[in-house]
């Protein structure tokens, strides 16, 4: 399968002002060097609690938020770059490709690198800057209608006093998607594939209920034709009933657009359902990934296990051994040295403490990020 987004070494921060001058006095580690692939066609459920980074982490991928550093590569092309000024995008450039390219022999280059490494090779530096840094306004464009977002208020998410045909509309006509003559058509059949009658096209979001409304969301990122989705808890403030009803028409329209989604939620049991692939996240960090039949049957860090003892069992006779987790998530300010689940581990041990465990692959396509997997 063809990797659709490739996201390496993803960190974002944000700064913590005081005093008259506004100084930075501290940063808030909200995602802190993760890297993972998204393969076309697949769903990935990104999990945690709150505050471990996930809805950051899809906001950054998505450019809503510029990343503090990383590299976002969308269908083999590098798009970090895109939303930079451009001597910041040049020096980036610069950075990435053509001292790497000076450091490093051109026959240790794969991907991306070695794709860009040709280009370099081929026009020499000034003109590979030239080359990339070319119709920037279009490739953002480009951008936005692939990669796409639904947010978990659907109230919110939609001005109260537009209608809604308006709202499903001005993305696509401003991006060139839609020519305004097409728009009643163009908004009436989106809005019948989510379930909702064309003539409602007319009328304001509060007189939709919470499910229409998000049905509604839903339709306003298709008529982009998007490659990418990213729900960030699409479906959280849904009731149970709704929520399956919701979760189906994505599953179906995945099928029949062949659209990629990335899932965030808090909500394991909402992630066993849709995802094929599942992305655990601490504390800013990604600490297992695999596929979702992998994670469930054999999960190997500890976070997960306690994750996955928490949820629910409709079975009453079955009783799971609960794994309570001592005290609360860390603050991402300072988060803890060496492995940041030590402090809560039930399995820690000294070097836990110390040294940073790396996310390895210890079954193919299983990875995990702990000194001791499985121990728990
Ligand atoms: Fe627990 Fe150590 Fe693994 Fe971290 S590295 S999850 S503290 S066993």
């Amino acid at each position: 399968k063809k990797v659709l987004l490739r996201v390496e070494n993803l960190v974002k921060y944000f700064p913590i002002r005081a005093g008259v001058f506004k100084r930075i006095v501290a940063w808030v580690k909200a995602v802190d060097d993760i890297t993972f692939d998204v393969y076309e066609g697949e769903t990935v459920g990104l999990v945690g609690e709150s505050g471990c980074g996930k809805t950051t982490a899809g906001m950054t991928l998505l450019r809503l938020y510029e990343p503090t550093s990383g590299r976002i590569i969308v269908d083999d092309e590098d798009t970090t770059y895109y939303f930079m000024p451009k001597f910041k995008a040049r020096r980036y450039l610069k950075k990435t490709y053509v001292d790497k390219f000076k450091s490093i022999e051109s026959n240790k280059l794969t991907g991306i690198d070695k794709k860009y490494y040709e280009l370099y090779k081929k026009f020499g530096e000034n003109e590979f800057y030239n080359k990339l840094l070319s119709n920037i306004s279009e490739k953002r464009s480009e951008f936005r209608k692939t990669m796409q977002i639904v947010f978990q208020d659907p109230y919110s998410s939609l001005n109260p006093r537009i209608r809604i045909k308006t709202i499903v509309s001005e993305g696509p006509v401003l991006h060139g998607v839609i020519k305004k003559s097409e728009v009643i058509d163009k908004v009436k059949s989106a809005l019948e594939e989510v379930g909702i009658h064309g003539d409602h096209m007319y009328r304001f979001p509060h007189q939709f209920s919470g499910g229409q409304r998000q049905r509604i969301g839903i339709a306003r990122a298709l008529m982009m034709n998007p490659k990418l989705i990213v729900a960030d808890e699409a479906v959280a403030a849904l009731d149970v009933s709704i929520r399956s009803q919701v979760i189906n028409l994505m599953i179906d329209l995945q099928k029949k657009h062949n659209l990629t989604y990335i899932f965030i939620s808090h909500d394991l049991s909402v992630i066993k359902y849709i995802s094929d692939r599942v992305i655990v996240m601490y504390l800013g960090k990604i600490v297992e990934n695999a596929s979702k039949k992998e994670l469930f049957d054999n999960p190997l860090h500890p976070y997960t296990k306690a994750l996955m003892s928490a949820i629910p069992v409709p079975d009453p006779e079955f009783k799971k051994n609960r794994i309570i987790l001592k005290g609360d998530v860390p603050s991402p300010v300072n988060p803890p040295k060496g492995c940041r689940f030590h402090p809560r581990c039930p399995v820690a041990k000294d070097i836990c403490s110390k040294e940073e465990p790396k996310l390895t692959e210890v079954r193919p396509g299983h990875f995990v990020a702990c000194h001791f997997p499985g121990s728990l």
